[in-house]
């Protein structure tokens, strides 16, 4: 039977546990996942060229130009965006994963129609602002314009292809995988 290399966009409310979920899918398949470039400033913790390519405005906007993103916003301040050629190089060969927010992703749909947009929800409100809050990392100010931002991100769902609601990690996954293998035989 023929399978297909998917083009996997996950997104999901800051403190949904994104990053977690995506680590543990990697890890049960041969995905390639895509490096970010971003204009905000490294975190404590976080490795270049690992975590996102941290790279100057005047550097982004440059690639904007040519054409190097396949899809990039501007998000809290600072530029995000997915560089174009290591996701059209990997394709060839396998399955691609992009952890971005809701408005690049919606940008990635419209030019990559064959993109396969996930939503991960939390169980429900209150957990996502608790997960928010524990994570220590971000200011109060912050946290209030992330949950902000999570109405936003949350009140776009229906623009997704799926929505997959992160409450056991092991189960969100199982989910995800298996939602991936039945789409590559589509
Ligand atoms: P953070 O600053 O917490 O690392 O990321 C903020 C948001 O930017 C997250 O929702 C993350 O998924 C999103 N993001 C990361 N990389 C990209 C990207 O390449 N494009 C877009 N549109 N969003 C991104």
């Amino acid at each position: 039977m023929s399978s297909k290399n998917l083009l996997i966009v996950l997104s999901g409310p800051s403190g949904v546990g994104k990053g977690t979920v995506v680590k543990q899918l990697l890890s049960t398949g041969n995905y390639a996942l895509s490096v970010s470039c971003t204009t905000r400033k490294m975190r404590e913790g976080e490795v270049e060229g690992k975590s996102y390519f941290f790279i100057s405005k005047e550097k982004f906007l440059k690639d904007i130009e040519n054409g190097g993103f396949l899809e990039y916003s501007e998000h809290f301040g600072n530029y995000y965006g997915t560089p174009k050629k290591f996701v059209e190089e990997q394709l060839l060969s396998r399955d691609v994963v992009l952890e971005i927010e809701v408005d690049g992703a919606l940008q990635a749909k419209r030019s990559h129609p064959e993109a396969v947009l996930i939503m991960l929800l939390p169980p429900d409100e209150a957990t996502l602002k608790e997960r928010l809050k524990g994570r220590g990392t971000e200011t109060e100010e912050e946290i209030e314009k992330r949950l902000k931002r999570a109405e936003y991100e949350l009140s776009r769902k229906d623009e997704y292809d799926y929505c997959v609601v992160n409450d056991d990690l092991d189960e969100c996954v199982k989910k995800l995988e298996n939602l991936i293998k039945k789409l590559k035989l589509i």
